[in-house]
């Protein structure tokens, strides 16, 4: 049997990354196996859908290059791909279930069930539920007669339909990630699989469209870990296979204290959403991956490594190499812990592999943004020496000192202040030789620079570390940077020529 597996998010709000990560490994695993990867979309709870996050799913997938061969966009041959439209379908299931003794129609109302929880809490347990023992007390189709039912359905009395768990049995199932994974019956309550709304809650819904979307693997997130065995329950009422289960690790904040949630949005100081978002209640804005900065490589990159360890010292993988290497056996059950620092690292490795036109590029339109207008030839030479530096293409704005004229100690206190510890009389005659020998040359390339300079050294006898931070400072105006030697090829003679002498004018003023 070919490999099928589904993401299936519900579009309550934003993607959080860990979603993301599920439709990776769904991803990987269907690939990795020659399978089929789909989206369905979980809607059954009108009362929580937001407007925009369907879109916002699609959208972040595509960045990913997650591309799902079924879906409610692409459509295929198992649709529709999303609950909502499958609306009619679930309650044939249902009765189906109630036919075969496998489920019952209850009528209780909510002051019953209430009541039933005090009465239950008053007799000292712990957690009151409507399961097998408690049942047998309420309003149901196990409890009142057959007539009585039939009357009650008719009218219209409003009711759902719940699973009639077996009071005595084991549950077992094989988890890919966990092992075999256990729970005895009496643990797990009477749930509810159609509601007075008309509509199946989550738990039918899925198991339904699992079985007729011919799903093998079912592949999501360790919160749903507890609703496995009432999936498993529900599996053997139809008298169907069930799929395979893999349930991922949790991802935990950077401290390990608990999973980190929707909630920590920026608060933390890093996304946790893919892409921007925009609450369409709230209107607060949410940042993501994408509008940092990320390139989608370096995300997902950095989400496939979360919970799974590929073996060796391989980390930087493309999302080929990826699916070469990926093995669910690998996916450890503790959770992951998420790493802002190794993320951005991630980007930055990224970012170096990136041939220099592409960083040239969007330097030049970084520029663009903020009115400076640079020659793609330009943006690219400079793009090649500040890439050493950077981690996000904006990081390499702190070389806006190769596109700008005169001294970049101008209004630049900082500069000056590094210049105050640096300045030694003594190396004026150094920087004024430097001057004059340019002057007289024709330096263009790199080698040029460094020959004058050198020559100049010679002359002068002193020493590079005396020379080369006021050189530094005077043309770049920081001490952090590429070679000055290139830095002043790009910039041209002229220009490092008119910071020099701008740099030794500000020196003499203070003597
Ligand atoms: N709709 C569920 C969610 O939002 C799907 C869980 C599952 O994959 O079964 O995560």
């Amino acid at each position: 049997m070919s490999v099928r597996v589904r993401f299936a998010p519900s579009p309550t709000g934003p993607l959080h990354m860990g979603g993301v990560r599920t439709a990776l490994f769904n991803y990987l695993f269907a690939k990795k196996h020659g399978g089929e990867f789909l989206l369905r979309i979980e809607d059954t709870d009108q009362t929580r859908y937001v407007p925009g996050a369907e879109d916002y799913i699609r959208e972040s997938l595509a960045w990913c290059g997650l591309v799902p061969v079924e879906s409610p966009w692409v459509g295929g041959p198992h649709g529709p791909y999303r609950q909502s439209e499958r609306k009619d379908l679930y309650k044939q299931y249902a009765d189906k279930l109630i036919a075969d003794d496998k489920a019952y129609y209850a009528f209780d109302t909510a002051e019953e069930l209430d009541a039933m929880r005090e009465r239950l809490k008053a007799a000292g347990v712990a957690a009151p539920a409507y399961n097998a023992v408690t049942r047998e007390h309420m309003q149901n189709s196990l409890t009142l007669s057959a007539d009585e039912v039939k009357a009650r359905l008719e009218r219209g009395d409003e009711h759902v339909i719940r699973l009639k768990v077996p009071r005595h049995q084991e549950v077992r199932f094989e988890d890919l990630i966990r092992g075999v994974v256990v729970v005895h019956s009496s643990n797990i309550d009477d749930k509810v699989l159609f509601k007075s709304d008309g509509m199946p809650t989550y738990h039918l819904a899925n198991i339904v469209d699992d079985h007729l979307m011919r799903i093998t693997h079912v592949i999501r997130g360790e919160e749903w870990l507890p609703s496995a065995p009432l999936h498993v329950l529900i599996y053997e009422a139809f008298g169907w296979e069930r799929p395979a289960f893999a349930h991922l690790p949790l991802i935990l904040r950077p401290d390990g204290k608990g999973k980190l949630s929707k909630r920590d949005g920026d608060k933390l100081g890093f996304p946790v959403f893919p892409l921007d978002w925009l609450d369409p209640t709230s209107g607060e804005k949410s940042s993501g991956y994408r509008e940092r900065g990320y390139y989608k490589e370096a995300f997902i990159n950095m989400l496939a490594l979360l919970g799974w360890n590929p073996g060796g010292d391989v980390e930087l993988m493309s999302l080929d190499e990826m699916v070469k290497h990926f093995d669910l056996g690998r996916v450890h059950k503790g959770g992951a812990r998420f790493d802002p620092d190794k993320t951005r690292w991630f980007n930055q490795q990224y970012l170096r592999m990136r041939p220099d036109a592409e960083l040239g590029a969007q330097l030049q339109a970084t520029l663009k943004q903020r009115g400076i207008d640079a020659t793609l030839e330009r943006a690219t030479t400079a793009a090649s020496l500040l890439k050493e530096r950077a981690t996000f293409i904006d990081d390499m704005l702190e070389g806006l000192y190769l596109f700008t004229t005169g001294s970049p100690l101008n209004g630049n206190a900082e500069g000056e202040a590094e210049l105050k510890k640096r300045w030694k009389p003594e190396a004026a005659p150094a920087i004024e030789g430097y001057i004059a020998a340019l002057t007289a040359s024709s330096a263009t390339s790199s080698a040029d620079y460094e020959q004058v300079f050198n020559g100049v050294l010679q002359f002068t006898g002193m020493k590079v570390g005396q020379v080369m931070p006021l050189y530094r400072l005077f043309v770049a105006g920081r001490m952090q940077g590429p070679g000055m030697f290139d830095v002043s090829a790009l910039i041209g003679r002229d220009e490092v020529i008119v910071r020099l002498k701008a740099g030794l004018d500000i020196c003499r003023a203070w003597a």
